[in-house]
């Protein structure tokens, strides 16, 4: 009960945590419980309701045309082999 009045309750942290997180929201890799926080926040924040709108449409959007962006792992191997190339 105590947890549920946490989640309602406007957080400027949460704002910030929302936009790192939205992407992995939209691409639906985030874990049950912190999805439900997700939810739970939107429910008092229009700003981040906005912004979730606007990001479904962009990555919609890019879906179309665009193969799925690579995972961290993947991105961080190709980092170090650009920076690798660069070195040569
Ligand atoms: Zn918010």
């Amino acid at each position: 009960m105590s947890r549920l009045r946490f989640w309602r309750r406007r957080d400027p942290l949460m704002c910030r945590e929302f936009v790192e997180l939205v992407t992995d929201y939209l691409e639906g890799r985030l874990p049950e419980q912190e999805r439900l926080r997700f939810e739970a926040h939107m429910d008092g924040c229009d700003g981040c309701t906005g912004y979730l709108e606007d990001m479904r449409r962009l990555v919609t959007s890019l879906g179309e045309v665009s193969e799925p962006p690579p995972d961290p792992a993947t991105r961080k191997a190709l980092g170090r082999a650009f920076r690798e190339l660069r070195m040569e």
